[in-house]
């Protein structure tokens, strides 16, 4: 069935300066598991962030943009960036600083949001260890409806916030749709990159193999298209991330880059199939993009275009600067290619395929604690003083990406090199390339 996975609701957060909206930011981020945790080379945007409360899942954007500036007026002082943030976010927090109370700027940037239509909850922050009613009332002057207290710094009040931004948009699916039942045998797909890399072209050049065919329905979950086609016998998904239009049998970029809708297909893909420009080397919005990956979980598979571009030099530097920049992606694939020239394309597909099988590889307990215990064979853990790490068992505890559950006692002491060691142990085992692995320990004492 054709688009069952729904995009992840955006949340774009707005305030004057200093109403704490990037304390909320992070309050709102860092839930996430934290895989990257200690990758060298990870660039972290700080103004775009995934996070979960509960069962809600969302992608949230900081815009930061609101700068005083009483000469420009509000709507010119917004960045283009954050503009384009608000008009893609699917609601907006608005956010006030309780203690310092309504101010002239919150006035402004009201009417500003008023006038977008867009739904729109008020928030005031900084409210903790404030009683509900009186020093809240002057924000209903707003006109903006009902004010909803937090404390991002002290985390209070911001399950329930999310519960109320982003429940009328949950749709009527399952909430928890059992992963990929459905859509087992098609690979999901999304091409990032930013803009000018290549990604029209060489999606337009796939479309033209002829061992590429492309179903003519384009189905279309809110703003994003898919693209099903199959090649080989085996069935793909492409998640558009450039804004492509269909023009007969050619896609076109019509609109203007954008990070959210390449973070809500990254988000939805099973495989990622980042490109890069030869010609500009790894800039910081590549590594942004790729972090993102990362921290998603997805399988991804690296792809330099325009190799015809560039002479011998500049090769090795790129190689080198995808080894540091790029380190945290070790896991992934690369390949060199031309699209306009259709060099090198071909075996783009079994790193996709690879990596697709990788990210979903079902591992058997036994199997898994067989690995485990060769693994603590070959090298045990070190004591940490008085403690010995003592690794029992393992299972999966999921897929896409695979989660290796470790069980056994004062796990707590294991080593980050150790832990990097098992990692290895287990990717060579089960042959997992092109995909993050996550390793978590549980101390049963
Ligand atoms: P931004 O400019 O809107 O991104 O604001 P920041 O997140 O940088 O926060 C501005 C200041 O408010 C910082 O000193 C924060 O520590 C403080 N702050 C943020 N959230 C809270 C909160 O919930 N309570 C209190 N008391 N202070 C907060
Ligand atoms: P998008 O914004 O990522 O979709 O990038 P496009 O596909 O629109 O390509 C941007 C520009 O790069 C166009 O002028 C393409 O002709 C050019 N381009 C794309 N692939 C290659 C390639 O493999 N080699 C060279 N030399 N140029 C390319």
């Amino acid at each position: 069935m054709m688009g069952t996975q729904r995009m992840k609701p955006v949340i774009a957060l707005v305030g004057r300066p200093n109403v704490g909206k990037s304390t909320l930011f992070n309050r709102l981020t860092k839930s996430r598991d934290a895989i990257v945790a200690d990758f060298a080379g990870l660039t972290r945007d700080r103004h775009y962030g995934q996070g979960r409360q509960g069962k809600y899942e969302y992608i949230v954007i900081d815009t930061g943009g609101f700068e005083p500036d009483a000469a420009s007026g509000i709507y010119h002082e917004m960045a283009k960036q954050t503009q384009q943030a608000v008009a893609e976010a699917d609601v907006v927090l608005f956010i006030v600083d309780a203690r310092a109370g309504l101010s002239a700027q919150d006035h402004d940037i009201a009417n500003y949001l008023r006038r977008l239509g867009k739904r729109c909850v008020l928030v005031a922050n900084k409210a903790e260890g404030m009683r509900e009613g009186a020093q809240l009332s002057e924000f209903y002057e707003l006109g903006l409806g009902e004010v909803h207290p937090v404390s991002a710094a002290h985390g209070q009040g911001i399950r329930s916030l999310i519960e109320f931004a982003l429940e009328p948009l949950q749709g009527p699916e399952p909430e928890e749709a059992p992963e990929d039942t459905a859509t087992a045998d098609v690979i999901r797909l999304a091409v990032a990159g930013r803009p000018n890399v290549g990604k029209s072209t060489l999606i337009n050049a796939w479309l033209g193999e002829e061992r590429l065919v492309a179903f003519d329905l384009p189905g279309t979950t809110r703003d994003a298209i898919r693209v099903p086609f199959e090649r080989n016998g085996q069935r793909f998904e492409l998640i558009d991330t450039a804004g492509l239009r269909r023009k007969g049998r050619v896609f076109e970029a019509i609109e203007k880059f954008s990070v959210v809708k390449t973070l809500q297909a990254i988000e939805s893909a099973h495989v990622v199939l980042l490109l890069l420009d030869a010609t500009q080397g790894v800039t910081d919005q590549d590594a942004h993009i790729a972090g993102f990956a990362l921290e998603s979980g997805r399988a991804v598979v690296l792809a330099v275009n325009k190799w015809d571009a560039v002479d011998e030099y500049q090769r090795q530097l790129l190689e080198r600067s995808i080894e540091t920049r790029l380190a945290f992606l070790k896991f992934a694939k690369i390949h060199f290619i031309s699209a306009k020239k259709r060099q090198g394309l071909g075996p783009l597909w079994a790193s996709i395929i690879e990596a697709y099988q990788s990210a979903t590889r079902k591992m058997p307990t036994p199997q898994l604690t067989r690995v485990l215990h060769e693994a603590v064979q070959y090298q045990a853990p070190k004591r940490a003083g008085m403690f010995r790490p003592k690794l029992r068992y393992a299972h999966q505890g999921g897929m896409n990406p695979p989660v290796i559950v470790i069980h056994g006692n004062s796990l707590e002491h294991v080593a980050d090199a150790y832990k990097r060691y098992l990692e290895g142990r287990f990717r060579k085992e089960f042959k997992l390339v092109g995909t993050p692995l996550r390793i978590e320990f549980k101390t049963s004492q």
